[in-house]
């Protein structure tokens, strides 16, 4: 693996930091008048010591961070990755052992004090932006794909925070804080992976009114804790009767003490990650929040934060697949030279630079449609506002709806170009590649996962094709939010040219004959819409960038990359105008 700090010495990365990012907005977004820095100095409450009292100094403070952090990520992860991942687990009477490295990198990033980014500071987090979660969780999944995953399990610390009561906070989000406590969601089962408003594990409550919970989970990440770090377990159980259906379910905490682990899979990939089966027996759980919610609110809640950290997760394993490809194709000779002055290797470099470059403008505006309404929304809980008038508040209905639709959108895009970016790296690399001697073949079993949990590909085109369809329409607020969008810069011929596909991919998607037509048919018009987001993201950024040299080797990112968009985008229109006249055509075929 290329070891350096990947925070510093990634430009497009430090562009984004630097210029692009608007941090005033989100930074405001958060702080709310920079209220924990008040706190600090009224109570001297050291949890809120480093609370920043200005943008300028909340901007010092990520910036101090990300560069711990790439250098944890790059240097000492990323040296243990392959070790990590050729070791792998072991199991044996319950207990799962993890290679010494997996345990070294969490204790130096637990010092290094890089751990809890998605837990605020009055229960012991750093307090960050989702767009800074985000970049932090790019960083440190460039550096192993598989560790990253334990990072984010004690992140879900940040899922008790936002709903359970007080005394469930205190008790267990300061020790995640603190990286003594590991998480773990369980919701899948053996026979319901997608289908979740179908789970089977049981609550029930016993003769002293306390919840038990008896079932089995499977695929659960970190199950069973991390070394000795024990896991709680945020599980999702029906408390209804069996046809209750998702209004049955309802979602519980459970201490990783009272369940069994009875294996761990053996996986393709993410070898040092524990995927594990889980069995409740009679297990004692305690209720988050109120019954009857477990999947529509609270699971839903914990999806969503987690699928924007699998969009993070898989820029940081393209980035590592790019970077790695790049380094290779510059050292390797064939015919004479190094294989980088090929062009047919020079074309699958360039993409790789284009559709990283777009892949990280997306993940960062999904991430800042999160921060636009979700901190708001913390804020008004906090000074004790009705979930009514929460409801009725405009800034939060609008950016909402925008982050229910951009993280589905944005999931579905970085993983499936995740597995297409390490599919053409590992491709730079030739047969070295297909061996265990280089990082590519990891980096490409890795990436494989990414577009299949926290929803799979299919999965994530039901979540966003609302906002492509409703939110498209005259008065929907995606059409309200490219709409302002393009009144900020001039748009190209090309931008434009796309925004037509879009129109038109939309209202043939709108006429196709019935559902199940719509349903075989979502890609294309899912797709279509990535890439118009993607092209106005990367010409909107071109606004930003003051250097003259990196603003014309953007621009040109920008313009290929709309190049790709029209060529795919024409493609899915005339498979979308094809679509009812064809079927019978394609059957008798
Ligand atoms: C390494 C790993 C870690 C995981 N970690 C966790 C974890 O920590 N916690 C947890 O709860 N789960 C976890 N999972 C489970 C993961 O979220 C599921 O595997 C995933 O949601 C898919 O469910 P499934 O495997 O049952 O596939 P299925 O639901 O059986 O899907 C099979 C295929 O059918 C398609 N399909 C199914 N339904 C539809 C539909 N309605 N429309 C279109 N296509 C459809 C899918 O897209 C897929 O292609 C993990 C899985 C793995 C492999």
């Amino acid at each position: 693996m290329i070891q350096n700090n990947y925070f510093n010495e990634n430009e497009d990365l430090q562009l984004q930091f630097k210029e692009i990012i608007d941090w005033e907005e989100v930074v405001t977004a958060y702080e709310h008048g920079f209220a924990d820095h008040k706190k600090y100095q009224e109570s001297g409450d050291e949890a809120l010591a480093y609370a920043p009292s200005n943008t300028d100094e909340a901007i010092e403070n990520y910036r101090m961070f990300f560069e711990s952090a790439g250098e944890i990520s790059g240097t000492v992860i990323a040296a243990h990755a392959a070790a990590m991942d050729k070791e792998g687990l072991k199991y044996a009477d319950g207990k799962v052992t993890f290679p010494a490295e997996v345990l070294e990198c969490f204790e130096k990033a637990r010092e290094a004090g890089i751990q809890p980014y998605g837990i605020s500071r009055e229960h012991g987090g750093l307090g960050m932006t989702a767009i800074a979660q985000s970049m932090h969780m790019e960083m440190i999944a460039r550096g192993d794909g598989a560790f990253a995953i334990a990072m984010g399990c004690v992140n879900l610390a940040e899922t008790i925070e936002r709903f359970g009561d007080e005394d469930m906070i205190k008790q267990w989000v300061p020790k995640m804080a603190a990286g003594e406590i590991c998480g773990a969601m369980a919701l899948t089962e053996p026979n319901y992976g997608s289908d979740l408003s179908n789970i089977r594990t049981k609550a029930e409550k016993d003769e002293n009114g306390n919840w038990r919970i008896s079932g089995a989970k499977r695929f659960i990440t970190h199950g069973c804790g991390l070394g000795d770090i024990p896991s709680v377990i945020l599980t999702l159980a029906r408390t209804g009767s069996t046809t209750s259906g998702a209004k049955g379910l309802s979602f519980f905490l459970v201490e990783g003490k009272d369940v069994f682990v009875a294996g761990v899979e053996k996986k393709l990939g993410l070898h040092c990650s524990p995927t594990c089966e889980v069995v409740y027996d009679n297990s004692p759980a305690t209720l988050i929040g109120k019954e009857g919610f477990g999947l529509v609110k609270y699971a839903m809640g914990m999806m969503n934060v987690a699928r924007q950290s699998i969009s993070a997760q898989s820029m940081g394993i393209a980035q590592a697949a790019y970077s790695e490809a790049k380094k290779y194709a510059s050292e390797r000779e064939q015919f004479g030279n190094t294989i980088e002055h090929i062009p047919a290797v020079r074309k699958m470099l360039d993409r790789m630079e284009r559709e990283t470059a777009a892949m990280r403008c997306m993940l960062y505006e999904a991430a800042r449609t999160i921060d636009l309404y979700a901190w708001r929304q913390h804020h008004m809980e906090k000074e004790g506002v009705s979930d009514r008038e929460i409801r009725k508040d405009e800034t939060i209905r609008y950016w909402e709806k925008l982050a229910n639709f951009m993280t589905p959108l944005t999931k579905y895009y970085t993983s499936e170009l995740c597995n297409s970016i390490a599919y053409d790296a590992l491709q730079v690399h030739g047969g070295a590649g297909y061996t265990e001697d280089y990082d590519v073949a990891r980096i490409f079993r890795d990436a494989r996962i990414t577009n299949i949990y926290e929803g799979t590909t299919q999965l994530q085109m039901h979540a966003a094709i609302g906002g492509v369809t409703a939110g498209m329409s005259a008065t929907g607020p995606v059409r309200a939010y490219i709409d302002e969008n393009l009144s900020k810069f001039t748009p190209s011929e090309h931008l434009l040219k796309l925004k037509e596909n879009l129109e038109a991919a939309i209202e043939a998607y709108k006429n196709l004959k019935d559902t199940e037509t719509r349903e075989t048919n979502v890609f294309e018009v899912v797709e279509t819409m990535a890439r118009f987001m993607n092209t106005m993201l990367l010409e909107r950024s071109l606004t930003k960038v003051s250097d003259a040299g990196q603003r014309a080797q953007r621009e040109k990112i920008a313009r290929d990359y709309a190049v790709d968009s029209l060529a795919i985008t024409q493609a899915n229109l005339i498979k979308l105008q094809m679509a009812p006249a064809a079927e019978p055509a394609m059957a008798t075929a």
